[in-house]
């Protein structure tokens, strides 16, 4: 029986260490000091699902496809306005159907200057795909965003923070400068693959730093929002809180079609200027954070 089939418990040491190590936390780039003196970094990012949260799984619901519009529609420009207004730079991660359904939006983004990065074709996930497709998929979405807004994307995450075996190898073909899907740490860190340093690197996210889980809803299941917009609020204040006590980086996802309402775009603007309201804090695209602690990391 091959290890594959045998209950977890039956596994040699050598099986579940090859699992284990396949996308794994390295050296911690954590720098002393930020830039200009600043005592914690931001990297406040959106990932702009709009109607690839139905395409995906091959659903054709007009209604929730107009959902997904409704990001592009309302949750975007009131994103912009506050960003704009509060003078701070922001990624949005954005699959390449989004980009060829919005390119006027991408390119508006790219001209306030945030940065935008891959996140997957159609919002796939990468752990059900053959090598071949997910290299060709990863390709052609960079070349989307490419010519939709006219740079290169340098970072990656993948939708629903998926990895499959291979994902990390073609980031490294890429020559992606980072991935921010991983959640192995608070401050970022280098990607081993199979024990050997990348280069590539890991911005982390988590789930708790996430409007989606707090507020996705299921009009035919059981799922609904089950605390208010003021605790969704409270917990990202407390991330903050302590990402500025401790000198670290604080790191937000939110998503247009969740956040981009009227009872929720206040949890954005009021955070900003909680934040800004702090003295030395450094706002920057993930790009650029990801540059700066390459450089000058302890
Ligand atoms: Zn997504």
């Amino acid at each position: 029986m091959s290890e594959q089939q045998q209950e977890p418990w039956q596994w040699s040491d050598a099986h579940w260490q090859k699992i284990v190590a396949q996308a794994r936390a390295g050296k911690k780039l954590a720098p002393r000091i930020w830039p200009n003196g600043a005592r914690c970094a931001i990297a406040l990012s959106f990932d702009s699902d709009h109607d690839t949260n139905e395409l995906r799984e091959g659903g054709q619901s007009i209604g929730r496809l107009s959902q997904g519009q409704y990001g592009n529609l309302q949750g975007i420009p009131r994103i912009l306005d506050i960003l704009s207004h509060a003078n701070v730079p922001a990624s949005f991660f954005v699959p390449a159907v989004t980009a060829l359904l919005y390119p006027d939006e991408q390119q508006r983004i790219s001209e306030l200057g945030h940065e935008i990065a891959l996140h997957g074709w159609i919002h796939e996930r990468n752990s059900v795909l053959p090598l071949e497709a997910e290299r060709d998929l990863m390709l052609r979405s960079s070349d989307v965003l490419e010519k939709v807004s006219g740079k290169r994307p340098v970072g990656i995450r993948t939708p629903s923070w998926d990895f499959s075996p291979n994902t990390l190898a073609l980031i490294c073909e890429m020559g992606l400068l980072y991935d921010s899907s991983l959640m192995a740490d608070v401050d970022c860190y280098e990607l081993l693959m199979d024990g050997k340093a990348t280069g590539v690197v890991e911005l982390p996210v988590e789930w708790i730093r996430d409007d989606a889980v707090y507020f996705n809803m299921n009009r035919f299941a059981g799922l609904r929002p089950q605390i208010s917009p003021a605790d969704v609020f409270d917990i990202f204040k407390r991330e903050f809180d302590a990402a500025y006590e401790e000198g670290g980086l604080f790191q937000l996802t939110m998503h247009p079609h969740v956040i981009g309402y009227r009872s929720r775009i206040w949890i954005l603007k009021e955070l900003i200027a909680y934040m800004q309201a702090k003295e030395n804090v450094w706002f920057a695209t993930h790009a650029d954070i990801v540059r700066y602690v390459k450089a000058n990391h302890a």
